[in-house]
């Protein structure tokens, strides 16, 4: 495995529209090794493919709704669409390409993503709170576009130091 470099806001890269994944080969097994131990290393909760320089439909996922004394774990979704959405939640959110800033972003509380595993099988889950924050966030990225884009207002430094916002 090997760490990739993040590319970062105003990279042209970060605003393609990503193309779907029909090769489901070691090519792309080391991709979503490197974007794991990418994404383990700099402490995220997504990393989707573009952030990596590469254009394709593949995002990662860590699962942060675990039961107590149960680890986090990185979900992979190759070409994933969200199929429903319910309820909404207004929050603060980040990037890994947008270091060191935040803004307050509104996206659904719950939604039903469909995608392929590593081996090209499809497969449904269910994301809430953060999770389904993330899986909106991360596919956002393969159509191009930044949550700076979708903010309704960026946070200060004040606000990002004391938590209150
Ligand atoms: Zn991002």
């Amino acid at each position: 495995m090997a760490l990739r470099n993040i590319l970062t806001e105003g990279d042209p890269t970060l605003n393609k529209t990503s193309r779907p994944v029909v090769k489901f080969d070691n090519r792309l097994h080391v991709l979503l090794d490197d974007m794991a131990e990418t994404l383990n290393t700099s402490n995220g909760v997504g990393l989707a493919a573009p952030q990596v320089g590469v254009l394709r439909r593949v995002v990662l996922v860590v699962e942060t709704n675990v039961p107590e004394g149960e680890e986090e774990f990185i979900i992979e979704l190759i070409n994933p669409e969200i199929i429903s959405a319910e309820g909404e939640q207004r929050g603060s959110e980040g990037c890994l390409s947008v270091p060191d800033q935040f803004g307050i972003v509104t996206r659904p509380e719950k939604v039903t993503v469909r995608a392929q595993d590593r081996y090209g099988n499809w497969f449904e889950r269910e994301g809430e709170g953060l999770t389904a924050r993330c899986f909106c966030h991360e596919i956002d990225h393969l159509n191009g576009i930044l949550f700076t884009s979708l903010a309704e207002r960026m946070l200060t430094e004040e606000e990002i130091q004391s938590g209150e916002f």
